[in-house]
């Protein structure tokens, strides 16, 4: 872990408006709550909003569901007797531990292979002891769950959704309707979720309240073999790890097809590669370098009991190295046929051929992570003299995409300056800012991610003429105010390069 980067990203983000807390700040703070400031919020949006867009061009239909639900739903889930964390707790001063993190901690190379069956054993052979008060802890180990506990009306014991997806499952029988019996068909929801996790320490990627985004893929069993949309993506190359070539911690990235895969038996269907595919793409758009991604296969003993298959997409962080953004699982038809014997109610659908209950292949992940890393990948801190730093994000996810400054706060520039962030306004989000220097106001935007900036100045007056600015290059060029709007356009759109533009040169913004 770079705790250097992680330290300087969090100041960074809390002072520039993207990410506040923990929350409640103002009382101390809880660990695992944090604000989107307003920056952090209109990043997120711009994430959220590539992945509805991804999901939607795929056909799937987004749904919104309670957060709140009853127990049995719970008890069907699973989630009731078995989401939860091992803890040891200090027989003296009853300090509470993650058994699991407190001994990956101290002996890493443990990590990989420790058993809720053998902790006990390993506080004991190590000789580890409570880290507040150095006692010994009781001789158990005790299961935490971590779902959030609620009551429904006077005495309806519930609990907050610790995942999405199962909340997603139980309308099954009006998708059935909806769907006109038809498979497949693909359900998705972007929602809050809930986990009570005993002392989150990991900023963005462990949070008690969070954002969820999961797809549902229903499909007949038999077609998971077949599935149509395959043919199209059957030679794409993906950065594979398989479960076999994980050896120790060296884990070799195969550039493979889906095609070559599918032959070598590193996955089972046609449509599990897909939607792993899907899952990749998808991490591409929300602007993830390609080479900052790996897809890894989890090996028999990591794997949920119900996923017959089951890989993540995992991005390679300045902060933290390789982790966990996205998991991809084929959930059979664990889920439908838990829920059908807990709620006594059919989850099928009726096709010519009979009824049939689907199978569920499952995207999976949160979107605070990809936020944290956008924030992380992309933020940088040049100069170390001057301590300047930079967000050079990529164009389809600036939180505020066009700067616009008065070189002075006279002669007529502020008006002219604020009617073209006006008219710009229509189609962009863009920031006014006519405090300090123009070298300052250049630094602020390019800590804040601002691509492009303009400037009204003396001969704004004169012939109309502004200077854009981009960001990254620190080119200026000398454009018509009234060209702005399409030359945006283009730029946006990549249509056009900035460097290419004629008379672009590099200036001193100072
Ligand atoms: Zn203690």
């Amino acid at each position: 872990m770079n705790s250097e980067h992680l330290k300087a990203l969090i100041a960074f983000s809390s002072q520039k408006g993207f990410i506040w807390g923990p929350e409640p700040e103002i009382y101390g703070g809880v660990s695992g709550f944090y604000t989107y400031g307003p920056l952090g919020k209109l990043l997120k949006n711009r994430i959220e909003s590539i992945i509805r867009e991804r999901f939607v061009r795929a056909e799937f239909y987004e749904v919104e569901c309670p957060i709140v639900m009853p127990r049995p739903v719970w008890e069907a889930s699973g989630h009731l007797a078995g989401f939860s964390d091992p803890v040891l707790s200090c027989a003296k001063c009853s300090a509470n531990v993650r058994a699991d993190e407190f001994i990956g901690e101290k002996f890493p190379e443990l990590k990989e292979s420790l058993r809720a069956e053998n902790i006990l054993k390993v506080v004991e052979e190590k000789g580890l002891k409570c880290p507040v008060c150095g006692s010994d802890f009781k001789k158990e180990v005790l299961q935490h769950n971590l779902m959030m506990k609620t009551t429904i009306g006077i005495s309806g014991e519930s609990f907050l959704r610790p995942e999405t997806a199962t909340t997603t499952y139980l309308p099954f029988p009006r998708y059935a309707d909806f769907f006109r019996n038809k498979l497949p068909f693909g359900v998705f929801q972007i929602g809050k979720a809930f986990r009570n996790e005993i002392s989150p320490r990991q900023y963005l990627l462990r949070l008690r309240e969070f954002t969820q985004a999961e797809g549902q893929l229903f499909i007949h069993p038999d077609e998971k073999k077949s599935y149509y949309r395959f043919d199209v993506i059957a030679d794409a190359i993906l950065p594979m790890v398989h479960a076999g070539a994980q050896v120790g911690d060296r884990f070799n990235i195969e550039e493979m097809s889906l095609k070559d895969a599918l032959t070598k038996g590193y996955m089972k269907s046609k449509a599990y590669a897909w939607t792993l595919h899907f899952a990749y793409e998808l991490f591409l758009a929300m602007g993830i370098p390609k080479e900052r991604i790996r897809l890894r296969q989890h090996r028999s003993d990591e794997k949920a009991f119900y996923a017959d298959d089951a890989w993540d997409v995992e991005v390679n962080l300045n902060c933290f190295g390789w982790t966990e953004m996205c998991g991809v699982h084929d959930r059979t038809d664990y889920d439908l046929s838990q829920h059908e014997k807990f709620s006594k109610k059919k989850l099928e659908v009726s096709l010519e051929m009979g009824k049939v209950k689907p199978h569920v292949l499952e995207i999976a992940f949160g979107t605070d992570r990809p936020v944290f890393a956008i924030l992380d990948l992309f933020y940088s801190k040049k100069a170390e003299d001057e301590g300047k730093s930079m967000l050079c994000l990529p164009l389809d996810i600036c939180p505020v995409q066009v700067g616009v400054f008065p070189l002075f706060r006279k002669e007529g520039m502020p008006e002219q300056a604020n009617m073209i962030a006006d008219d710009l306004r229509d189609e962009f989000i863009v920031k006014y800012d006519e405090t300090q220097s123009i070298g300052k106001r250049y630094l602020r935007a390019a800590e804040e991610g601002v691509p492009f900036c303009i400037t009204v100045d003396y001969e704004t007056m004169k012939d109309k003429t502004v200077t854009l600015r981009e960001r990254d290059s620190e080119l200026q060029v000398r454009v018509k105010a009234e060209e702005l709007r399409s030359l945006l356009h283009r730029l946006f759109n990549n249509t056009v390069v900035f460097s290419e533009l004629k008379g672009a040169v590099k200036q001193d913004s100072a």
